[in-house]
């Protein structure tokens, strides 16, 4: 059978906006308590190499890159496929890309609304549970860590459940397509230059 796009209904496209919105709070929860803001930074996270790994993410970002006007969504595309090549490249010397993603003009992101989870959950201390019960911890960035030197009195965001509740979108999006769907390790740049996904 030809692969056909995954489509999200309204509802599942509620229930992700909803989870983002919860991470967003749970990130201004814990940068408030720390007096944290990224305002001023030198530095802007949006060149970090991450690799993505839901359709559920994936086909939410397409749903934001639809609504852009045709020449941005071209424009970013062009940037994207120059990602893809330049990371190849570096990856291939053996060192981990340094590149500003795509989706930035101008230092800020232009597909806020649709951008993906590390991108709302990166920067402050973290911590989260494996599913083998191994407990991970994240600094955060590095103006966090000077900030929590001088107070370390501060709560880590738990990254845990807003992995869990993706998860459990991802098993309601791709149902009895879950055991043979390819796995998804990609870039956003990679994401965009694919298009959205198909199964
Ligand atoms: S999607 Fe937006 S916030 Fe995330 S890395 Fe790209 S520009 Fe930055």
């Amino acid at each position: 059978m030809k692969p056909a796009e995954v489509v999200l209904t309204p509802e599942f496209s509620r229930q992700v906006a909803e989870l983002y919105h919860d991470m967003e709070a749970a990130y201004d929860k814990t940068a408030g308590s720390l007096q944290f803001s990224c305002s001023g930074c030198p530095d802007n996270c949006c060149d970090s190499y991450f690799l993505h790994h839901t359709y559920t993410e994936w086909s939410y970002l397409w749903q934001g890159l639809k609504i852009l006007e045709n020449s941005q969504r071209q424009s970013i595309t062009e940037q994207a496929k120059k990602y893809v090549l330049e990371s190849e490249a570096v990856l291939a010397r053996g060192q981990r890309p340094i590149i500003m993603c795509p989706l930035n003009r101008d230092g800020l992101c232009s597909l806020y609304s649709h951008r993906l989870m590390i991108c709302r959950l990166h920067g402050v201390p973290a911590t989260f549970i494996r599913p083998d019960g191994q407990k991970i911890n994240f600094p955060g960035c590095f103006r966090c860590q000077e900030q929590i030197a001088a107070d370390n009195s501060v709560v880590p965001l738990d990254r845990t459940q807003f992995f869990r509740r993706l998860v459990d979108l991802e098993i309601g999006l791709l149902g009895h397509r879950r055991m043979t769907a390819p796995k998804v390790k990609l870039t956003i740049a990679q994401m965009i230059v694919k298009g959205p996904p198909s199964l």
